[in-house]
């Protein structure tokens, strides 16, 4: 009953914030895969969708949303960096990761970009780490690496190719370190295997390691990292409950209200939402 009035609640709110014609999307290439559309719809963003943009074309697309009634949109690979260099505001958080992952469109022909990947993931978390271990150096390990060392944390880092780890921010070790939580940041899992491990510098039972072990990839099924996690009792935070923080941090950005977290988190995970209407 209450969660029924704290729904109806959100939903004359959102109809104060949000126009009928105003329009949310997901720039991605490709982007068929993206659960953002029904999270995002289920949070009471009806005029949600997919936007497969290649790159291409990806600039002057963008800079034709705001006058086709966008107001927001999320941005996936591989346009991160290309969303910021378009924008004409950035906060601090796109600007020192280098990538945007959420755009607003100003009524007088703006572009702010946010990052909330990186505050995503440390409302994932629940609180700062005293100290990490992140796998992989590519886009969402930069956001990664930045909020836990804004936090406090002490950060180690290591990748396939350790170049590209050095001047990320963390330190960058060639085999792993015992920390407080591990992040995979690298993208193996994605493809279904049944073991990771091949591709990543430690065996299923050095996850004993970690308090606990947070996997940015999601898959239908879960991923095998996560599974191995928690076959050994450890705390997880798998891609899903990432996305839906990231996701809920880029829908109050753009409509000023509180996001429906439980609902998004469904949608996300492919559960059917409590209606948003009464
Ligand atoms: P990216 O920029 O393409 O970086 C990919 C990373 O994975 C690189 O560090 C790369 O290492 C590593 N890698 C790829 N294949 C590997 C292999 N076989 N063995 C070891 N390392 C390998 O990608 P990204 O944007 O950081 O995203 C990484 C993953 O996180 C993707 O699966 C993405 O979908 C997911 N993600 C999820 C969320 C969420 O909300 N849950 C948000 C952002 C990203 P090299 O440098 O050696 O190539």
């Amino acid at each position: 009953m209450a969660d029924r009035r704290h729904s109806a609640d959100h939903q004359v709110a959102l109809e104060h914030r949000v126009t009928v014609n105003d329009r949310y999307g997901v720039l991605g290439w490709p982007v068929g895969h993206s659960r953002s559309p029904a999270m995002m719809r289920a949070a009471g963003l009806e005029r949600y969708q997919r936007l497969p943009v290649a790159p291409e074309v990806f600039a002057d697309t963008v800079r034709a949303l705001g006058a086709a009634g966008f107001r927001g949109a999320n941005v996936t690979i591989p346009h991160k960096e290309a969303a910021l260099t378009l924008a004409s505001t950035a906060s601090d958080a796109a600007r020192e990761i280098g990538a945007a992952n959420t755009l607003s469109f100003g009524a007088d022909g703006s572009i702010h970009a946010e990052n909330t990947d990186a505050s995503g993931l440390l409302a994932a978390l629940g609180r700062a780490p005293a100290s990490a271990l992140v796998l992989g150096a590519g886009g969402s390990a930069r956001a990664v690496v930045w909020a836990l060392t804004r936090a406090g944390a002490d950060v180690s880092i290591w990748n396939r190719t350790p170049r590209r780890a050095e001047g990320i921010g963390a330190r960058v070790v060639a085999a792993p370190v015992a920390a407080e939580v591990l992040v995979n940041c690298t993208s193996v899992g994605l493809e279904h295997s049944s073991t990771p491990f091949k591709d990543l510098p430690l065996e299923a039972d050095g996850l004993t390691e970690y308090a606990t072990v947070v996997d940015l990839v999601y898959r239908a099924g879960g991923t095998a990292l996560i599974a191995e996690a928690e076959r050994r009792s450890i705390a997880t935070v798998d891609g899903l409950e990432i996305l839906a923080c990231q996701g809920a941090l880029s829908f109050t950005l753009w409509t000023g209200l509180a996001a429906p977290l439980d609902t998004m988190r469904m949608a996300a995970r492919g559960c059917q939402p409590e209606t948003n209407a009464s």
